[in-house]
């Protein structure tokens, strides 16, 4: 087994509300200079500058994830991370297409950057990324298995866009098996009133708009191969490692 630091919640200047100083490349150069070993790229609704962000990853000697951060029919954000990019760029036309029809207000909600392999300013995403999508919470683990993802609900603690704060409950049918949680320490707390937590794996991500932002190696995973397979095999728990651990 080997123990890898990660951060696989991370926006580009894709997203409205990303930093525009969040390009693919940036993002890749700084995580490696926080010693970060993986991360993933997981902007709203859309795995656009993926491909970018995977050049710059290999670049940089990361393992990368390509993935996206999801906002369900209920509004609740959740992450759906992938190992091919091919999976992922499927999945993020498959969602583009569910997307509610708004245009972006760039003037009001920020720019939304696409970049090219090349490190080069390649468009601008007219569509509105960070509204929601007309796909139920329910369907969205299924969903991403489809392409050959997995799906997270993300910061499940936080008081906007998460599971509990949106639905207040983990519902019948939910088969995920990893959360990430903003607030590690009140996790007993949490997993005390929500009985179907306690089994599942639980990460902490940087959810990083900024790069300042983007996590040091403080969080880690115990993989069986230093890979984005091996990263999603951990995440669905087919293996004994732990998937959250502050420096241990
Ligand atoms: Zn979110
Ligand atoms: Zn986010």
């Amino acid at each position: 087994m080997y123990r890898v630091s990660y951060d696989l919640h991370i926006h580009s200047c894709l997203s409205p509300c990303g930093d525009e100083d969040m390009t693919p490349a940036n993002i890749a150069a700084m995580a490696a200079l926080k010693e970060l070993q993986v991360i993933a790229l997981t902007d709203h609704n859309s795995c656009g500058n993926c491909p970018a962000a995977a050049a710059e990853a290999a670049r940089n000697g990361l393992v990368f994830l390509p993935g996206m951060e999801l906002t369900t029919q209920e509004e609740v954000h959740v992450l759906c991370l992938f190992s091919e990019l091919s999976q992922a760029m499927a999945f993020s036309a498959y969602v583009y297409g569910r997307l509610l029809p708004m245009e972006n207000r760039p003037e009001i909600f920020g720019r939304q950057l696409v970049y090219n392999e090349r490190d080069e300013l390649a468009g601008e995403e007219r569509r509105m990324l960070a509204g929601s999508t007309d796909i139920p919470f329910l369907d969205a683990q299924g969903l991403a298995e489809d392409y050959g993802g997995l799906m997270i609900p993300a910061h499940i603690d936080k008081n906007a866009n998460s599971l509990l704060h949106n639905l207040g409950f983990v519902p019948e049918g939910s088969r995920f098996s990893c959360v990430e949680t903003a607030r590690p320490e009140r996790w007993e707390e949490l997993a005390k009133s929500h009985r179907f937590l306690r089994g599942c794996r639980r990460i902490c991500n940087s959810d990083a708009h900024y790069l300042g932002d983007i996590h040091e190696a403080e969080y880690f995973l115990e993989v069986r191969e230093r890979s984005a397979r091996g990263v999603l095999e951990a995440l669905r728990g087919k293996n004994s490692g732990g998937a959250l651990g502050k420096n241990s």
